[in-house]
C-alpha cells in the first residue's frame, strides 16, 4: 500500500506544474527572525522560561504580527536551539495549516461548480520540497505546509486546482476546462504563486546549528 501510494505521487509529481517551486535559501532560526503567514508578517519572539503563556497548552501564540515561542519550561536551553525554535514554530504552521486550509476547502465547496468536482477524501499537511499539493487516485488531497505563508486567494487557487484532480488525473485540455469553470482567474494566481519568495521558509537548520535537541 505504501508502495502504491508513493507510485502515484510520483506519477502526480512528474505531470504537476505546480512542483515549480524556486530553491529554498537558509535561514537562522533564532529570536526576532520574520515569518510569512497569510500574506502578511509575523516576527517570532522567544518568551524566556517562567513567562506566562496565556494558554498554558500553548507553546507557540499568534498575537498582532508577532508570533510568541515559548520555550521549553524545564531541562530546555536558554536561548532555545534553532533545532528547537524550528520545531515548535513548524509544528504550529502545520496544525495552523491544516485548519486554515480545510476551512478554505468547505468555504470553496459552497461553490457548485467547484461542489460538483466530488468529495474529496481526507486532507493532510506535510512540508513539501517541490510541490504546492497532491491529489492521489483515491482522492486524498495533499497541501504543502509552507502554502500557508501565501494570501488567501493562492491558497484557494492550489486547493482549487487539486479539486479538479478528483475528476481529471492529469493536466489535459479537459483539465483546463475546469479550473476555467471553477476559478476563470487561475492563471493570475498561478503566476503570483511562481513569483512568490516565501518557499522553504520552515526549512530546518543546517545539521552543524541544530545540536541536541531541548
Ligand atoms: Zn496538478
Amino acid at each position: 500500500m505504501a508502495l502504491m501510494r508513493r507510485k502515484e505521487a510520483w506519477i502526480l509529481r512528474k505531470i504537476d506544474e505546480l512542483r515549480a517551486i524556486p530553491e529554498p535559501c537558509a535561514r537562522e532560526w533564532t529570536d526576532g527572525i520574520t515569518l510569512p503567514l497569510l500574506g502578511s508578517t509575523l516576527t517570532v519572539d522567544v518568551c524566556p522560561r517562567g513567562t506566562r503563556a496565556r494558554n498554558p497548552d500553548r507553546r507557540v501564540e499568534i498575537g498582532p504580527g508577532t508570533l510568541r515561542v515559548h520555550a521549553p519550561a524545564r531541562g530546555g536551553a536558554w536561548p532555545p536551539r534553532p533545532a528547537t525554535l524550528h520545531r515548535l514554530v513548524a509544528d504550529w504552521y502545520r496544525d495552523r495549516a491544516l485548519s486554515v486550509f480545510s476551512h478554505r476547502m468547505a468555504v470553496l465547496r459552497r461553490n457548485p461548480v467547484i461542489h460538483g468536482l466530488g468529495q474529496p477524501g481526507t486532507l493532510a499537511v506535510q512540508r513539501m520540497r517541490r510541490r504546492w499539493g497532491s491529489c492521489f487516485c483515491d482522492g486524498r488531497i495533499h497541501l504543502n505546509t509552507e502554502l500557508l505563508a501565501e494570501p488567501v486567494e493562492l491558497i484557494d487557487y492550489v486547493i482549487v486546482h487539486e479539486l479538479c484532480h478528483l475528476r481529471e488525473h492529469n493536466h489535459s485540455r479537459r483539465f483546463y476546462r475546469l479550473m476555467d469553470a471553477a476559478r476563470p482567474e487561475w492563471r493570475r494566481h498561478r503566476d503570483a504563486l511562481r513569483r512568490s519568495r516565501n518557499s522553504a521558509f520552515l526549512q530546518r537548520p543546517p545539521r552543524g546549528e541544530s545540536g541536541p535537541e531541548a
